[in-house]
């Protein structure tokens, strides 16, 4: 697959006193068509975490799924995303409660960016002081914006109660978020507000929905392996064993 690191040099060349290039703060990368990934970084336990989302450019302007976790990449991703396809950013949906995905959400809202979330999302959020979008919807949803549609699917409780992934049938991208891990990935990452007795069934749903992606995209690991629902299909079956026994 083609990746293209689109990032404005800009943004990585911030150079200190003694020379060395400090880390890029926001990557941009290709996916497929009018698709891309962005990936901002943050420190969870002393480790340095990426968090992926996405961008689709339509014709009717830039949707972001998803906001970037870093809070001082949400103008930076704008803009580079403004210099790169010459488009504004006119909608955002997060796809569930946790800073990773709606940090951004009362600043985009701001901007005149139309700010989305579900009904239960949304509760969560007031519930735990988190940011809040705009609009809510109350049940599964096809969004359609210039050429392009995608749905919004919530397969139950997992990751968290109200994780929803979105599916893009064209492109067959499946967008995972936080509900899916990397094909590599050693566990099911913080669960504290996770499901254990229903992750699996969960991710279940979620193949048996969308049996053939071409793309899964998950937020905190390598997004190029396909292999990630079924991997933590295997993770999350694991778990509840651990945890009837
Ligand atoms: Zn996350």
């Amino acid at each position: 697959m083609k990746t293209i690191i689109l990032t404005i040099t800009i943004l990585f060349s911030l150079t200190n006193i003694f020379g060395q290039t400090e880390a890029p703060k926001l990557k941009l990368s290709h996916l497929t068509g009018d698709f891309y990934i962005y990936t901002t970084y943050n420190t969870y336990e002393g480790n340095k975490i990426p968090a992926n989302g996405m961008y689709l450019v339509s014709n009717k302007g830039v949707v972001l799924f998803d906001t970037p976790w870093d809070t001082t990449q949400f103008q930076p991703l704008l803009d580079s995303i403004k210099l790169n396809h010459n488009k504004n950013v006119t909608m955002c949906i997060a796809t569930h409660w946790h800073p990773d995905r709606t940090a951004g959400l009362e600043y985009y809202k701001k901007l005149g960016i139309k700010t989305y979330t579900t009904l239960l999302t949304d509760e969560l959020s007031k519930r735990n002081d988190q940011k809040r979008a705009e609009f809510v919807i109350e049940k599964d949803t096809v969004f359609n914006v210039g050429q392009y549609a995608f749905e919004t699917y919530y397969p139950g409780q997992g990751h968290t109660a109200d994780n929803i992934v979105i599916w893009v049938d064209k492109e067959k991208i499946l967008y995972g978020g936080c509900l899916i891990k990397g094909a590599a990935a050693e566990n099911l990452g913080y669960l504290g507000d996770g499901n254990v007795f229903e992750y699996e069934t969960t991710l279940k749903k979620v193949q048996k929905k969308y049996p053939h992606p071409k793309f899964i995209i998950v937020s905190h690991h390598d997004w190029r392996n396909i292999n990630s629902l079924k991997h933590s299909i295997k993770l999350a079956r694991k778990l509840k064993k651990k945890n009837r026994s």
